[in-house]
């Protein structure tokens, strides 16, 4: 299923997409009294309703404004630097650093303010970061609570995918040491456009993810390049630090990123950003 999050006549809903015929499905049409709420409480309530077959009336999706599938995470979105070895070998050659993989999983956070829908606008933060970066990532969402998960059951706490830019300001990021700040100014997560659930993608450690600038494609790989996959993420992540349902996990992105080209090629304001990953989709953003 491909869960959403929607602006429809100026309120605020989620349900299912049908991607194919370009419509969703309201909540309320679909699981009747279980649809009160947000998506992410959805999620938080461990609901696992299966769609044998979509409801007759839907509403087109030119008609609807998609939003993050969850617009307010209730925490940091997490997320995993130097995950793919071309990647670190790359900013290891701008920043005269160590090219070999990391013995540990790099983790890092970025704030909830960052998240914005699939198809808004990133903001450029004139005169605060010259050197906004884009970071294709697939995104793992957590479906059930769980500390010290063993890698082998890894996967019965995935929920599903999503696409998600993890946009940097990289001037900010090397200031401030810690990669907090240059990774959590506003809009600096858009994600989307839905999540779908791990059933429709069993390999999700086969899938070809790309990012495009102006349609020239910078970043090209497949998550099977990940260093620490995803079970392996999962399973580190959630070592005495409990995982909740709702929590995101980006999972790294390929080389290919603005500052490994030389000289650097940043996205300046009007760039047309988008990222895809196979079997999910795209989300596509102007920088702003
Ligand atoms: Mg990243």
């Amino acid at each position: 299923m491909f869960f959403i999050s929607y602006e429809y006549k100026g309120k605020q809903g989620w349900g299912v997409a049908n991607p194919d015929e370009r419509v969703i499905y309201t909540a309320n049409k679909i699981f009747g009294e279980n649809a009160h709420g947000t998506l992410l409480e959805f999620i938080q309530e461990d609901s696992r309703i299966k769609l044998d077959s979509y409801p007759e009336q839907g509403i087109s999706m030119d008609q609807v404004k998609l939003l993050a599938p969850i617009p307010k995470p209730s925490r940091n979105i997490f997320c995993v630097g130097k995950n793919y070895l071309e990647h670190i070998i790359e900013i290891a050659k701008q920043d005269n650093t160590d090219q070999n993989p990391m013995e540990h999983p790099a983790f890092f956070s970025k704030a909830t303010n960052t998240v914005t829908g699939a198809f808004d606008k990133i903001p450029s933060h004139e005169g605060i970061t010259s050197q906004l970066d884009y970071e294709a990532e697939l995104a793992v969402v957590i479906g059930k609570k769980g500390v010290n998960i063993p890698v082998e059951d890894a996967m019965d706490y995935v929920f599903g995918y999503t696409v998600l830019n993890d946009v940097t300001a990289r001037d900010l990021q090397t200031n401030h040491l810690q990669w907090l700040k240059g990774k959590s100014l506003d809009g600096f997560c858009p994600m989307g456009p839905w999540i779908v659930t791990k059933d429709e993608i069993p390999e999700p450690f086969e899938l070809n993810i790309s990012c495009k600038v102006n349609g020239e494609v910078r970043q090209e790989s497949n998550t099977r390049h990940m260093i620490f996959d995803i079970p392996t993420l999962i399973s580190i992540l959630s070592r005495g630090m409990t995982l909740e349902p709702g929590d995101i996990l980006a999972t790294g992105t390929p080389s290919g990123v603005g500052k490994g080209f030389v000289p650097p090629k940043y996205p300046k304001k009007c760039d047309v950003v988008r990222v895809e990953v196979e079997e999910i989709g795209y989300i596509e953003n102007i920088v702003d």
